[in-house]
């Protein structure tokens, strides 16, 4: 019997299926197109089982090292069968349920997620805090065995197409300090009092939202841990956010280059240095992010060395994208391609996720020890 726990033999029997299941895009290059997409895609992988390998079973899953889950999103993103977008999204909130949600909650919801049946966000950003996420505002008070929540989030990916929301509020008294006084809710979306109202990018996509709540009623039930958790659930999230969730970005980059090498060689250029850098860049990403996964999949918490995964994987991605704009003049600036959109998308990776300088200071402070601000 073959031992798919075994990411080499994993690795080739999804492949087998992949080759053998078509399930190529419908060539509908909208956002809402890439989300049914992205559902189409995860509701077959589901039901033959691949996305559950590597998730604990208590949440639905087969079991397994986390990196087969990475392979699958590998696999699935390096032929563009999703975009790595909203598949992220899964890496980073499914852990969290896991570890924060009650038993019984990540048992009903997890399974919902990676079957592509719902879309969740994360409702973390305010319009006073983004790097000084402690500062958050939005406010949760208890009433008998429900809170009431009132507030704004601001850049929240997807949430105009999601089921629910992870979302940080502020609970306690003035006196409680900043860091005890944050916990999380797991939110449906459609609890009256919500509000979203869809942002567009500069790269002309709706990705991300503002998400108002008025007298929003949680049940307590809803909690993820204890009051006050919020801030350690926020610093067991992040981590995910800047390393592990990007692993099936990294392919879809890779993917790019050898888009570019072949447009670069259909025009007559030489493959030059520029080429050549971005291929180490890319290259130097794809081994810290290597060893990350390895690092998860051996059991070690994921925690501030996540930073330079994220310094990393911002540099590769705006490389590429800048070389893709020095080697095809003119195609950024006036030509509606992919590479258009994706260059323009490429300036958000020194911010989604925390910044390039927040990254900066957690590695000066937290990894070299040089000391506060
Ligand atoms: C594409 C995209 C998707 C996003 N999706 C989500 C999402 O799904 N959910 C969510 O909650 N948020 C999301 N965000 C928000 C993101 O987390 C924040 O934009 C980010 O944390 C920065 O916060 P800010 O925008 O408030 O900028 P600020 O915190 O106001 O920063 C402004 C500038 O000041 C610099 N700065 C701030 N503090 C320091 C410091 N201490 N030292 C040095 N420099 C500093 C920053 O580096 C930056 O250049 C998303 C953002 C983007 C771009």
């Amino acid at each position: 019997m073959t031992d798919l726990h075994d990411p080499a033999t994993f690795r080739a029997a999804l492949r087998n299926w992949l080759d053998e299941n078509d399930l190529t895009p419908p060539g509908d290059h909208s956002l809402e197109g890439h989300m049914r997409q992205f559902a189409r895609v995860m509701r077959a992988l589901y039901d033959a089982g691949w996305s559950r390998y590597g998730w604990p079973e208590r949440a639905g899953g087969l079991g397994g090292p986390a990196m087969l889950r990475a392979i699958v999103g590998e696999e699935v993103v390096g032929r563009r069968l999703a975009e790595p977008g909203p598949y992220s999204m899964l890496e980073v909130l499914a852990p969290t349920m896991i570890d924060y949600a009650s038993s019984e909650l990540a048992a009903e919801m997890v399974p919902k997620l990676l079957r592509g049946e719902e879309q969740w966000c994360q409702g973390f950003s305010e319009p006073g805090s983004g790097s000084d996420l402690a500062s958050l505002t939005t406010k949760a008070t208890q009433r008998s065995d429900q809170w009431i929540i009132n507030g704004q989030k601001v850049w929240t990916s997807f949430a105009q197409y999601s089921h629910r929301c992870i979302l940080l509020t502020r609970t306690g008294d003035a006196d409680t300090p900043n860091h005890q006084a944050i916990t999380a809710f797991f939110v449906d979306l459609d609890t009256p009092g919500i509000t979203v109202r869809p942002l567009r990018t500069m790269h002309d996509v709706d990705e991300f939202c503002e998400v108002y709540f008025d007298d929003v009623a949680v049940d307590s039930s809803r909690m993820l841990g204890k009051p006050g958790d919020g801030w350690q659930l926020a610093m067991d999230l992040l981590p995910y956010e800047r390393s592990t969730c990007f692993w099936q970005r990294i392919a879809y980059l890779y993917s790019r280059f050898d888009a570019l090498i072949t447009e670069v060689r259909a025009d007559g250029q030489a493959v030059d240095s520029d080429l050549g850098e971005t291929y180490l860049a890319l290259h130097t990403l794809r081994c810290r992010s290597r060893a990350t996964q390895h690092r998860l999949a051996d059991g070690h918490k994921l925690g501030p060395e996540t930073s330079i995964d994220k310094v990393l994987l911002a540099g590769a991605e705006q490389r590429l994208y800048d070389t893709a704009r020095d080697l095809q003049p003119g195609v950024v600036e006036l030509d509606d391609t992919d590479w258009r959109t994706e260059y323009l998308y490429s300036r958000a990776a020194t911010i989604y996720g925390g910044t390039a300088e927040v990254q900066r200071n957690i590695i000066a402070r937290r990894l070299l020890d040089l000391g506060k601000e």
